[in-house]
């Protein structure tokens, strides 16, 4: 049984429409395959009706932009009721917080005597659903004010920098409640993935277990395999469950085919044990699995 937990849509920054990525997880030969669109399930209804047609078995979920102590953590949470109204807010505040981000870069930029305008940063981006710090980088590049992103960052945008802005960031403590409430279970994807020395250490994903972490994704292309290693052994201690996934973007992102890391079926199960006590405890009408 081939399990893959974590990819993306067009719902999110994927490529493949919702329905495309179900039919290329089946044919990847993927027994179990996960949505996990940014910060939103607009991706599974469809999803849902591909993964039907196709027989494959479907996990809907979602990977939320948090932070915790100063480090950015994304947060997976499978088969949470998205209707349940603490969620639906934290969610549409992180989606707020990304798209007025740019507006207040250009306001800073033109502040700086930079002449930008929000149609500069389209013309650049052509069919992004949210744009961020590198369009913007590539729209200065455009319009000739410097030479490459490297020096759009180090001049404007890097923190510290005078068009730097901070972006909002739900925390992750809080949005793991929210998650429980509305009967969902949580996994960190990536520990270790982007912010290198190896945050969170042990000391804060016991704390984090403690406030009802249910586990972490270990195999993941971020990884090396000593850190795999290091990862399992600290689920291991603290009673974590451990996932595996391609983490796919479609061909928004290289080297991460689906269904290039697995997880378990065994942890699988587990994870669907407590998917199903998490939503008992909810008492909300959380979406099941979709089983072919
Ligand atoms: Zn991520
Ligand atoms: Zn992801």
């Amino acid at each position: 049984m081939r399990i893959d937990l974590h990819t993306h849509s067009v719902a999110s920054d994927g490529t493949d429409t919702p329905a495309a990525l179900v039919r290329a997880a089946a044919a990847a030969g993927l027994d179990v395959v996960a949505i996990t669109d940014h910060d939103t399930a607009s991706g599974w209804g469809e999803a849902e009706e591909a993964a039907q047609s196709v027989g494959i078995e479907l996990v809907r979920g979602m990977e939320i932009s948090t932070r915790h102590e100063g480090v950015g953590v994304h947060l997976l949470a499978y088969l949470p009721d998205p209707g349940h109204p603490a969620l639906d807010e934290a969610l549409s505040k992180i989606l707020a917080g990304r798209n007025s981000r740019v507006p207040a870069m250009l306001e800073r930029l033109r502040g700086l005597g930079v002449a930008i305008e929000a149609s500069d940063v389209r013309r650049v981006a052509p069919g992004t659903a949210a744009t961020g710090r590198p369009h913007v980088a590539d729209a200065l590049v455009d319009l000739g004010v410097v030479a490459d992103r490297t020096e759009a960052f180090r001049r404007f945008l890097n923190p510290g920098r005078p068009a730097y802005v901070d972006r909002y960031a739900a925390s992750l403590l809080e949005t793991m409640d929210v998650v429980a409430q509305a009967g969902g279970v949580c996994v960190i994807a990536h520990p270790w993935g982007r912010h290198g020395p190896h945050e969170p250490d042990e000391a804060t994903l016991a704390e984090l277990t403690e406030a009802g972490l249910a586990g972490i994704e270990v195999d993941h292309q971020d990884h090396d395999a000593h850190d795999r290693e290091r990862l399992r052994a600290i689920a291991g201690n603290l009673g974590l469950l451990v996932t595996g996934s391609s983490d796919y973007h479609g061909t928004g992102k290289r080297d991460h085919d689906l269904g290039c890391n697995t997880t378990a079926p065994e942890q699988y199960a587990r994870l669907l044990d407590l998917a199903s006590a998490a939503a008992q405890r909810s008492g909300r009408a959380v979406p099941g699995v979709v089983r072919p």
